[in-house]
């Protein structure tokens, strides 16, 4: 049976608890997917797992959390619901089109229907080869796998659209990189594992059939009130665009990068996805790269929008067959739409950087008062998030910060317009700066003392700091600091 509905579920109550799953991407068509079971592990074990999550999703998380668990999680089980197939998908890398990427370390089990109703993939990041592998082991290290979990329970935490991680398993074999370093699992939670490079690779085989009915998936998945619309294709194309105006504008807010916008690392959902060589930036600067693969710049800090529409137009040009019959007719109607995006994004963008300055109201010049502050910020080498949280305190009647007096002083005249109270501009400010960022140095030395010493504390008390990432915690105010300079990451890997 195709899903016709975001709650249809086949299969029921698992081992593991009152969750509800469903496969409903393994009844697509057989050229969606390769299906194949996960590479059994040797000694699967839990280092690392999401209790409130598994509680979201419905699972019984003590029992989750067992051995029998970890063979589960690992892969090396595969529960009796689940139908496990490797994705196929395409992508534009770095500009350049690859007409076959796939999961070539990632299988998908199947999908939760949370406590919520809502479906998510279940999906396992390093489980084994796949006929998409190319010359890649399928495997992955535990230094990449605990840094996904801890950025995108960051993201989360933060209140911004992401993937999220359910457990880190590591599997007790090796993994051959530059050196030998130990294999992990992890367990990722999706609202869909559907890319841009989903519709690319059908595009790029002319499967125009396939791309109907992967867009008419995409909108029962995500976007279920667009179902029906006259022209579906463009619907969706207006969606996504949304979508990812909103969730590029919530990445510029925290001074988050990304690193890898290639086509097949974004999604239809909006989500954030694939967290390899991401990073926040701490000294605010729009040129800020940090990934070593990424040498021009292609997927600077300040670039990020750009791209992003870069690759709605990528999507776009999958749709056209659909958009209209008439080709031309298509592409005025593909152009409409993406040339939207700056617009959109701008709309996002200026509305989150408001209540990062504490004001509810709209002003014609509140762009120009952003702008100012940013420019002085590049030009005192100022830390994006700290500058932020101190201004908190300067809506309340601090001091201005050094080199920030006459902005400040615009500011507060700013603010005079606004009905509210300063204590309710601050209270608007604290709830969208925060004070505590996932900060390269201190994700570095958590996961040093993870995978090098086995001791998992620094991990653990990083990601206690980093779930509650707008309030106060004067016992953890080191967390808040930016890098000493011996302390600053320079590149950051995506260890595949
Ligand atoms: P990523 O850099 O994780 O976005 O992956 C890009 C492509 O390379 C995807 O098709 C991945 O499945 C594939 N890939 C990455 N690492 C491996 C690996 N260790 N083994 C096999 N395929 C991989
Ligand atoms: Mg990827």
């Amino acid at each position: 049976m195709p899903l016709t509905s975001a709650t249809d579920i086949t299969a029921r109550a698992s081992e593991f608890g009152g969750g509800q799953f469903d496969t409903s991407y393994a009844r697509l068509p057989q050229r969606f997917y390769a299906r194949l079971k996960p590479t059994p592990v040797h000694s699967p074990r839990i280092v690392k797992f999401n209790y409130p999550l598994a509680e979201e999703l419905g699972l019984d998380a003590t029992r989750l959390a067992s051995d029998a668990g970890a063979a589960f999680l690992s892969g090396t089980r595969v529960p009796e619901w689940a139908e496990p197939l490797a994705m196929a998908y395409a992508g534009h890398q770095f500009g350049n089109f690859v007409p076959q990427l796939g999961d070539g370390r990632a299988i998908l089990l199947g999908e939760i229907i949370g406590r919520d109703g809502q479906r998510r993939d279940l999906h396992l990041k390093g489980a084994g080869q796949t006929p998409f592998s190319r010359r890649g082991d399928g495997r992955a290290a535990l230094g990449p796998v605990l840094r996904e979990y801890i950025i995108s329970e960051a993201m989360y935490a933060l209140g911004i659209p992401t993937t999220r991680t359910l457990a880190a398993v590591t599997t007790g074999e090796p993994v051959f990189r530059e050196t030998t370093l130990p294999g992990a699992v992890l367990v990722r939670v999706a609202a869909s594992h559907i890319r841009i490079g989903t519709f690319e690779y059908f595009a790029a085989r002319d499967d125009e059939e396939a791309i109907t009915i992967l867009v008419e998936y995409a909108l029962i998945r995500h976007y279920p009130a667009l179902q029906g619309s006259p022209n579906p294709a463009l619907a969706l194309l207006a969606a996504v665009c949304d979508a990812q105006a909103a969730l590029i504008a919530r990445w510029m807010q925290v001074g988050f990068i990304h690193g890898v916008m290639n086509t097949d690392n974004a999604t239809i959902s909006g989500e954030t996805i694939d967290y390899g060589p991401c990073a926040f930036m701490d000294t605010y600067d729009p040129a800020t790269v940090f990934s070593s693969i990424d040498h021009h710049g292609r997927y600077a800090f300040g670039n990020q929008p750009r791209i992003a529409q870069w690759n709605l137009a990528r999507f776009a040009d999958t749709l056209l067959p659909l958009l209209d019959t008439s080709r031309e007719k298509a592409i005025a109607l593909a152009e409409e739409t993406i040339n939207q995006f700056p617009e959109r994004f701008a709309q996002y963008w200026l509305s989150g950087m408001r209540a990062k300055l504490g004001l509810t109201t709209e002003q014609p010049d509140d762009a120009g008062l952003v702008q100012a502050l940013l420019h002085l910020m590049r030009e005192q080498e100022a830390d994006y998030t700290n500058t932020f949280r101190l201004l908190c305190a300067v809506a309340e009647g601090a001091q201005a910060p050094a080199g920030f007096e006459a902005w400040v002083t615009r500011w507060r005249a700013r603010l005079a317009q606004e009905s509210s109270s300063s204590q309710d501009a601050a209270r608007l400010m604290r709830a969208h700066n925060p004070a505590f960022i996932p900060r390269n140095h201190r994700v570095e030395a958590a996961l040093n003392a993870a995978v090098k010493q086995g001791d998992f504390a620094p991990l653990e008390t990083l990601l206690a700091v980093l779930s509650t990432p707008f309030a106060e915690k004067p016992e953890y105010a080191e967390y808040a600091n930016p890098p000493a300079p011996h302390e600053r990451v320079r590149q950051t890997f995506c260890g595949t």
